[in-house]
């Protein structure tokens, strides 16, 4: 088209900001220049979007224009959260509205940007794809599925209108009893990095969500994953050293793989809530870490300073200490407290506008990269892609891949064309108990909620053994000859138990027992002499020491998605061979709970001599070890070998090792590298993850698998400052059971 003065003189008048082919520093700086001090101050607040809907707090998802106008418009709020389950075109609708206000109708039309916890799929969207949850890919050990969570997870809320994810989780799941554990990838700092990076990957690089782009949010920064208590959001003392060494890893990995915003943890760390820590926020995070992206509070933290903590009297001084400490942006999420506060405290000269600038230049930032003033609408005419077919394969490979066989005596499992089984237990038939908690809603949905598709273990098993007769049992009648009766003829009892969903406080336990009526029902239904197989369906591991004897198999399936109860079936009927790893320590006992990398002095009575602490004699207070799990074969490791025996400043030298199906049947198995440093001049832990690969193999077959071993990726360790430590000595390599030394001269 030729252009018409009309044209020109529109060009000309068009702000910079809004030109697309301006760069996005111009455009930021142009825009922030045009704003007042409230406009500024509402791209740093974040609300409920019960303060937007229709009915408040029982979150549903229809806009009340009004109440948009007033919170837009008005005030000026920048970015909304949160919602429910509802399906893909009910959630367009509403994010189609909500955006028109925000550009249509505020004077400088910047668009809003929409917050969620999607954090295993699309899982606060009615007819998506829900994935295992993370400490389920951790026991894959399989980084493909991380990739695909992540991909998937963009492909499913990209076009509704939802940008901004507030996943991964990259808090080290070091605290066995606490409630967010299944969030985590596990208790290994590698496994965590390694799979959050896969899953940044798929969700930053997915490109069949053009033209839309995505914010990705790591959190939560930083140590909020060991509470002393073991409760949720409650204070941890940890050594910097152990901070820097195991909970810091995946978050600089995320800023190295792009990470967009960061949410910082809501709890206390070494007498110091993180949000009123300038040592954290600032100090490590912007200053060591590098990151220039978008600091979140996590829920009301800003107003918890006073409440929760007691730090300060009220909200405004709050607001002075998080604003000071480093955070960019408040999920206040109730009211506009934050912007009201944070107004008075500029006004009055205690924080100066440059600082309210600094982070609202972040918050444009990141709606200019995203490509929000380019593309503020949702659309929906490609909704159908969400929840389809390929998606949900996607999720059974992860699933199967994710169940750990623990226990399989006189190889009970697979079945063998069975007769009759009996399913037993509160988890035998229920679709709820197989997602957890942040599914469908915060602490997971109605079982009606869950789609009719969806199979349990029962349904699972019923579809895997057309011919048998399944019989199911869910509460075990009271009477020991009724139980005998409905089991005679059974020639397996399949117990599904372990987990109802919970979500953060709401899973504080006092007591990381399995629940008494479950070990109960287990003692009862062993006493038939019935093989007795047990699947436990839990977020973290609930104890069973005392009822281990009782059984005859062990799966722990941890919380395996909408797939899961297909992917039970696979594994119990043989269709698929078992090839999950525990990515945590299965503890025996509460009163003494480890890591796999804990410290040599964690068990005492040691013996002296030892050198080598993969043949160190002392036994381990765990039921089930980090990295543990069989399958329906054997695989034999053989042959490991050094490439040299001596490593000298940054030369690198190589491990290999031979691994072999000597069973019956095809298998995969995760192989684990750790490396064990013999001495330091700090405690060094008695051994650490540090390569892993999935080996897939036909019986008979063989396969070398190596391990490179830089200086550089492998060989130092924080010290209390963050700073690098190589250290001159001897260090053990240890795949399966092998083990070869090899000295190290920085
Ligand atoms: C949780 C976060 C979550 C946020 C928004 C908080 O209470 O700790 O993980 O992203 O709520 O739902």
């Amino acid at each position: 088209l030729m252009a018409t003065p009309e044209s020109l003189i529109a060009q000309q008048e068009r702000p910079l900001y809004l030109d697309p082919n301006a760069s996005v520093e111009d455009r930021v700086e142009d825009l922030l220049a045009r704003m007042t001090l409230e406009e500024k101050i509402g791209q740093m607040s974040q609300l409920d979007i019960s303060q937007i809907n229709t009915t408040g707090l029982q979150a549903d998802v229809f806009l009340d224009p009004e109440k948009a106008r007033d919170m837009v418009v008005n005030n000026h709020v920048g970015s909304f959260l949160n919602g429910e389950a509802v399906p893909p075109q009910q959630w367009y609708e509403f994010m189609a509205e909500l955006t028109r206000i925000a550009v249509e109708e505020t004077r400088l039309g910047i668009p809003i940007i929409y917050g969620i916890d999607h954090v295993h799929g699309a899982s606060y969207m009615a007819e998506t794809t829900i994935f295992p949850q993370p400490i389920n890919l951790g026991a894959t050990f399989n980084t493909e599925h991380g990739y695909n969570m992540g991909w998937v997870t963009a492909l499913e809320m990209a076009d509704v209108g939802h940008h901004w994810n507030f996943a991964p989780t990259l808090d080290v799941g070091r605290n066995q009893i606490w409630g967010r554990l299944y969030e985590t990838f596990g208790e290994d700092p590698l496994l965590t990095s390694r799979m959050g990076v896969a899953y940044l990957d798929g969700f930053h690089n997915n490109e069949e969500i053009a033209p839309y782009r995505l914010a990705s949010n790591a959190k939560h920064f930083l140590a909020y994953s060991d509470p002393v208590s073991g409760w949720d959001k409650s204070p941890a003392s940890l050594s910097m050293q152990e901070i820097y060494e195991m909970h810091l890893p995946p978050f600089r990995a995320a800023i190295e793989a792009g990470v967009m915003t960061i949410m910082a943890n809501s709890s206390e760390v070494n007498g110091e809530p993180v949000h009123a820590s300038a040592l954290f926020l600032t100090e490590m995070l912007r200053k060591q870490l590098g990151f220039d992206g978008v600091v979140l509070t996590d829920w009301d933290e800003v107003g918890k300073l006073a409440g929760f903590h007691r730090m300060v009297p009220d909200y405004k001084e709050g607001t002075y200490r998080a604003v000071t400490a480093g955070i960019d942006v408040s999920m206040t999420p109730l009211s506009l407290n934050f912007n009201e506060a944070l107004l008075e405290l500029v006004q009055e000269g205690r924080i100066s506008e440059e600082r309210v600038d600094e982070s609202v230049r972040r918050v444009l930032r990141l709606k200019f990269e995203i490509g929000l003033f380019e593309n503020p609408f949702p659309r929906n005419d490609r909704l159908d892609r969400i929840g389809s077919e390929e998606s949900r394969m996607k999720s059974l490979q992860a699933a199967r891949e994710s169940l750990v066989l623990l226990k399989n005596e006189d190889d009970v499992l697979p079945l063998q064309n069975p007769g009759r089984i009996v399913v037993a237990g509160p988890s035998a038939n229920s679709k709820r108990n197989l997602s957890g908690g942040w599914t469908l809603a915060w602490q997971g949905g109605r079982e009606e909620q869950y789609p009719d598709r969806m199979l349990t273990v029962y349904t699972g098993l019923q579809q895997a053994f057309p011919e048998a007769q399944i019989d199911l049992l869910e509460t075990l009648p009271e009477s020991r000859e009724a139980l005998m009766d409905f089991l005679a003829g059974a020639e397996t009892i399949i117990y599904a138990g372990g987990e109802e969903p919970y979500a953060e406080f709401l899973g504080n336990i006092l007591d990381l027992n399995l629940e008494a009526s479950q070990k109960e029902d287990i003692r009862r239904l062993s006493e038939s002499g019935i093989p007795l197989v047990t699947v436990l369906i839990q977020g973290r591991p609930r104890l069973i020491t005392d009822v281990l004897d009782h059984m005859d198999a062990l799966v722990h399936a941890g919380l395996p998605g909408f797939e899961g109860g297909e992917a039970i079936a696979d594994v119990l009927s043989g269709n698929v061979n078992p090839s999950g790893r525990l990515p945590f320590t299965y503890p025996a006992f509460s009163g003494h709970m480890l890591n796999y990398n804990h410290k040599p002095s964690d068990i005492f009575f040691h013996h002296p001599d030892s050198q080598n602490p993969f043949e160190d004699p002392r036994p381990g207070t765990h039921l089930f070890e980090f990295g543990d799990g069989l399958s329906y074969t054997e695989f034999e490791l053989s042959d490991l070998r050094l490439s040299a025996e001596t490593l000298s400043g940054n030369d690198h030298l190589t491990a290999s090792v031979t691994v072999t199906n000597t069973g019956d049947v095809a298998g995969s198995k995760p192989v684990l590298w750790f490396l064990s440093q013999t001495t330091g001049l700090v405690p060094r832990p008695v051994r650490e993850l540090k390569h892993f690969e999935r080996v897939t193999l036909e019986p008979g077959a063989s396969q070398t698998l190596t391990f490179e071993i830089h200086p550089e990726e492998s060989l130092w360790y924080p010290d209390a400052s963050g700073n690098r430590v190589f250290e001159a000595t001897k260090y053990f390599v240890r795949a399966g059971t092998l083990t070869q030394t090899f000295t190290y001269e920085p």
